[in-house]
């Protein structure tokens, strides 16, 4: 079956075409700037070059329609009607507590997510956007929703509380949800495959290290802490995210500059991470290897503090889970920037872990980067949300 899966932002929408048995993509492709002077979509048949199209979008049911045209285009397309299309699948980023896993569309679970939108007030209503344009064009076809943190709802109570009055919790929902979910699972569950073991019987922590950057430790097939929170502001520094710091901090730099809570915020979440450690030299970690190998001590600033507070949270992870069997790096630096995950992997000889130095100069591929001899295994697995979010889906249906 062939399974459309959507990902929808405020001002843009990604799509892929998944034939769902073998996992060929055939098609995948991006409307960028909706709504905004500009609009365009960029497609690729299976594993062609990108074509890119200006094109009027005004809202997300004209990308809608638009990518469904592009998928059905006579000459440049990949089927020849919708029927084609089985299902739709649509990434969902907060799902609260109300959903512990994906589920398939109806009035009550659209209800529920927009319940979830304070929770995630720039990305939940996007992603409802992009859903109720799919039903309105598709009126036939099933459609699942997919969370960002369902697959961290197993987490324990004692690893999702802050330490916080209990009441806000109770009132309001304030909690640790965690993101990356769906690449969380995927990962984990590939993880178990390579190593040819149950998945119920390891204890796995995957980093998924890109502009969002999280880690998660899954112990005995659930996930038992992540780092990211209420929001994705919490946890690793990420490339323009802080990540972790003391909430003192918030006030001290309000009163200090004469600022905002929000506008700190938005320092927090867009001028942080990376970025602003490095002075604001790059939040990318090609432009970061560039200057850490030219000794700028910006760079280096920022890296060495990136790396330090991944290697940090493996140990706290490893603490809770009271052990580890493997360690997986997914996502855009986790699997292309080797220098990284070598500078992570040299600090965890505690753990009997000495890295593969030719294998970690490998990409594109599930690989195994830690010696024969390791005593914990330690993978780059390439995450695939798209895939997992199709697969779901599937099952959903079955
Ligand atoms: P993501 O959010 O997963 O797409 O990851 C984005 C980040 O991954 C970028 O900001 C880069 O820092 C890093 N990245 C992506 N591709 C590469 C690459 N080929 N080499 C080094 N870093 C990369």
């Amino acid at each position: 079956m062939n399974i459309l899966v959507i990902n929808c932002g405020s001002s843009s929408l990604k799509f892929q075409l998944i034939e769902s048995d073998s996992g060929r993509v055939l098609g995948k492709g991006l409307c960028d700037r909706i709504g905004i002077d500009g609009s365009f979509i960029s497609f690729a048949k299976g594993e062609g070059d990108k074509i890119k199209k200006e094109a009027s979008i005004n809202d997300h049911s004209d990308a809608i329609k638009l990518v469904i045209k592009t998928l059905t285009d006579p000459v440049n397309g990949v089927i020849s009607s919708l029927d084609e299309i089985g299902a739709v699948g649509h990434r969902v980023v907060h799902g609260g507590e109300k959903f512990k896993a994906a589920t398939l569309v109806n009035d009550e679970v659209l209800k529920a997510i927009e319940e979830c939108n304070e929770l995630a007030p720039l990305h939940n209503p996007a992603n409802l956007i992009g859903v109720k344009a799919c039903m309105e064009l598709m009126p036939n076809v099933p459609m699942s929703v997919v969370f960002d943190t369902a697959f961290h709802q197993t987490m324990p109570e004692e690893a999702y509380l802050y330490g916080i009055p209990y009441e806000y919790y109770r009132r309001y929902k304030i909690r640790r949800y965690g993101f990356h979910g769906t690449s969380h699972d995927y990962v984990s569950h590939v993880c178990a495959e390579l190593m040819t073991r149950k998945y119920d019987e390891l204890k796995i922590i995957v980093c998924h290290l890109g502009n969002g950057a999280s880690i998660s430790a899954v112990k005995n097939g659930k996930c038992v802490d992540t780092s990211m929170g209420l929001t994705p502001l919490e946890g690793l520094i990420m490339g323009t995210r802080s990540g972790d710091l003391d909430p003192a901090i918030l006030e001290f730099i309000c009163n200090k500059e004469n600022m905002t809570v929000s506008q700190m915020l938005n320092i927090l979440n867009k001028k942080s991470g990376v970025f602003g450690l490095s002075d604001n030299f790059s939040s990318d970690f090609r432009d970061l290897e560039d200057g850490y190998n030219k000794n700028d001590e910006n760079a280096i600033r920022a890296v060495n503090a990136f790396c330090y507070r991944v290697i940090k949270y493996i140990g706290a992870y490893v603490a809770a889970m009271n052990g580890v069997d493997a360690i997986c790096f997914t996502a855009g630096i986790g699997e292309n920037t080797s220098f990284v995950r070598k500078i992570i992997v040299d600090n965890l000889g505690y753990l009997g872990i000495r890295l593969n130095e030719s294998a970690n100069a490998l990409r594109g591929q599930n690989i195994l980067i830690s010696s024969e001899d390791s005593d914990v295994k330690v993978y780059v697995i390439p995450t695939n949300e798209e895939l997992e979010i199709a697969r779901q889906t599937l099952k959903l249906l079955k």
